[in-house]
């Protein structure tokens, strides 16, 4: 049998926004819901699922063929999706940088012949899964300096999933770039 991971790629938070996440976690406790993993907060850029070894090979070898520059990205709406029964901080405007670097994943995954979520692209962090309702609490916008993307492995065990960082590639900041 052919050994496979389970794959997508993602922001991973720095600690500075994971404590700020954890913040906001913590009010969500406080309310009666129950927040996912604080290690397993991420946004979701490209979700692969089963990926053999000889295509991951391939992937990651792509993958450092995209030139991305760092973005801010704004979280600004704690949204309640009902049909997935997600709680999650959703971002009102996609960066185009952000955009263009889901749009180049997108095309190394079909490149490969994997299928990947047809839907508009929507930045998310999931913070209550399964949720019955939006909670009535403040939420300040949530800052998140993207100076990087990953590759995760999603993990099954017996407390849950957790993620694993495969490989990291920082992106390159044109402007420092000029004082090379
Ligand atoms: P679980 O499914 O066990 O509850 P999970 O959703 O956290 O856990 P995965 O299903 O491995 O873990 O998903 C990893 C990430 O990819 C999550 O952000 C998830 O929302 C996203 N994801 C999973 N399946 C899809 C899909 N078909 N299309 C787009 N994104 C997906
Ligand atoms: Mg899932």
């Amino acid at each position: 049998m052919t050994d496979t991971s389970r794959l997508f790629f993602a922001l991973w938070p720095d600690d500075e926004t994971r404590l700020k996440l954890a913040c906001l976690s913590r009010s969500l406790a406080a309310n009666g819901y129950r927040p996912v993993s604080m290690q397993n907060l991420h946004v979701t850029l490209v979700f692969l699922g089963q990926v053999d070894a000889a295509t991951e090979i391939l992937i990651k070898h792509s993958a450092t063929g995209i030139s991305a520059q760092p973005f801010v990205l704004t979280f600004d709406r704690l949204s309640y999706w009902p049909k997935p029964k997600v709680l999650c901080l959703a971002s009102t405007h996609t960066p185009d940088k952000l955009a263009m670097l889901v749009a180049a994943l997108a095309d190394v995954a079909t490149g490969y012949g994997l299928q990947i979520d047809a839907r508009p692209y929507q930045p998310h962090i999931t913070l209550v899964r399964p949720a019955k309702n939006l909670p009535d609490i403040d939420c300040d916008p949530l800052l998140w300096r993207a100076e990087s993307f990953c590759l995760m492995e999603s993990c099954s065990g017996p407390d849950g999933v957790s993620y694993k960082v495969r490989q990291q590639w920082p992106f390159i900041d044109k402007h420092l770039q000029l004082f090379t």
